[in-house]
């Protein structure tokens, strides 16, 4: 949320813990504890539970079949919850950025064009890594029973079903993102002109607090869900898909990596700063991202940085830092799209060409309706997932890893930011504010 989050305490899920309680009980001491410290300590102890259900020979069989069964369902659920958030976290946030940023015509068409620019790039490589190192491919998972997948959907249909039929009808079961967003268009743009803005301004508000409250409540029981998912696969597979998670993360980083080399080649040649010099003065800002997972907490610290270290001008710094927080989420956008085809490559399912536009067109859509918190971007993966018809059951496989690569993408959201400030301040440096001595004295 742009202009607001500049100046309240923003929403974070990670971050929010308070120090062990000696008097809240153990869940308030576990709560406590920094989420990757739980998801952890959830797969340490899921993988010797999985080892023991696996072990050839068990006796009482027919227990360990009723205890994997249990475990197949916390991550299940989870998913379901975070899926339900999605759609109205995405109608908050679009409605309140439309609502309350005022940048003129031009600006913002500029805006919008480089924003669009790097969101298509990061996808183009997180889907030419994907297709290159197949990381989905080292592991193939048995087809869903129920053909979920894959629908083979033709672009007018598509097209059609995403207009809303009613208005609560794209936040309903049937999740159709572009829905949510072309009804957000609508209120954001509507409720510009409403008589006492400040009062609509502080329901949409209100309404994100309440949506991001219930996502902390949500995302404490990930550790339960990774739990019990590590205990699931290694007891029904074994290890090996572990491997193939290990090759989607490093697909994942080197995709991470691209994207920052398109960042710092496009700061070399359309804007005045030196690329290193800019990624020396974001030092602070790149350290807090990784740290906290968000790139809403780390926003006024980006725009600090890049006004008083890389010395942009400061319109430049507020519009790519503020406004571009809320749009420019290349890192989420790249994420989303290598998830989608990396499941497709599990379940041994070919994505047409058509079939990937779709996961980039939703993937642009899904990574600017997430919020700038910690694991938002697995809540709006699952309306990309749902777009190509494939399970969301399987985005569970990525909840272990998701608190890693999380930090790694909020780093790299980050760095889209500056790197829109930077072509936004063009290929002159401003003039620096002379103190009132200097310019008398000469
Ligand atoms: N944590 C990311 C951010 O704050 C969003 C995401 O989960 O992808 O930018």
């Amino acid at each position: 949320m742009a202009t607001a989050e500049a100046d309240r305490p923003p929403a974070e899920p990670h971050s929010h813990s308070p120090g062990p309680s000696p008097r809240g009980g153990f869940l308030a001491w576990w709560n406590g504890i920094p989420l990757y410290w739980r998801i952890l300590v959830a797969m340490l102890i899921g993988l010797p539970v999985g080892l023991l259900l696996g072990a050839e020979g068990l006796p009482l069989a027919r227990l360990r079949g009723l205890v994997l069964a249990a475990l197949e369902y916390p991550s299940r659920v989870i998913l379901q919850l975070l899926g339900a958030l999605a759609p109205p976290l995405i109608l908050i946030a679009v409605t309140h950025v439309l609502m309350t940023t005022d940048v003129s015509g031009k600006k913002a068409a500029r805006l919008a064009g480089l924003l669009l620019i790097n969101t298509l790039v990061a996808i183009g490589i997180g889907l030419a890594v994907a297709n290159t190192i197949q990381p989905g491919r080292w592991w193939t998972l048995d087809q869903p029973e129920s053909k979920e997948a894959i629908k083979g959907l033709d672009p007018l249909t598509v097209v059609l079903d995403n207009i809303p039929r009613s208005l609560l009808g794209p936040l309903g079961d049937r999740q159709n993102i572009i829905g949510v967003i072309l009804i957000a268009i609508a209120f954001g743009i509507a409720l510009r002109s409403v008589k006492d803005r400040k009062l609509a301004r502080d329901v949409v508000e209100l309404a994100y607090e309440l949506l991001v409250k219930v996502l902390h409540w949500i995302i404490n029981l990930v550790p339960i869900g990774v739990f019990a998912i590590v205990a699931f696969v290694i007891g029904t597979k074994g290890v090996t898909p572990f491997k193939s998670l290990g090759a989607f993360i490093i697909a994942v980083i080197v995709a991470l990596l691209l994207q920052t080399c398109w960042y710092l080649l496009r700061i070399k040649f359309f804007s005045w700063p030196r690329p290193f010099a800019v990624l020396r003065g974001m030092r602070d800002a790149l350290v807090m991202a990784f740290s906290t997972g968000s790139s809403t907490a780390t926003m006024p610290v980006t725009y600090t940085c890049l006004k008083e270290k890389v010395g942009l001008r400061e319109e430049s710094a507020s519009m790519g830092s503020l406004v571009g927080a809320n749009f420019n989420n290349d890192g989420t956008a790249l994420y989303e799209a290598m998830a989608a085809l990396f499941v497709a490559q599990l379940l041994g399912q070919h994505l047409s060409f058509f079939d990937q536009l779709l996961v980039v067109l939703t993937s642009v859509v899904a990574s600017v309706g997430a919020a700038g918190i910690p694991e938002a971007g697995i809540v709006t993966m699952t309306l990309v997932f749902t777009a190509v018809g494939l399970p969301t059951t399987y985005i569970a496989l990525l909840l272990p890893v998701d608190w890693f690569l999380d930090r790694c993408r909020t780093t790299v959201n980050v760095l889209g930011d500056v790197n829109v400030s930077c072509l936004l301040d063009g290929k002159t440096r401003s003039e620096p504010v002379r103190p009132a001595t200097e310019t008398s004295a000469a």
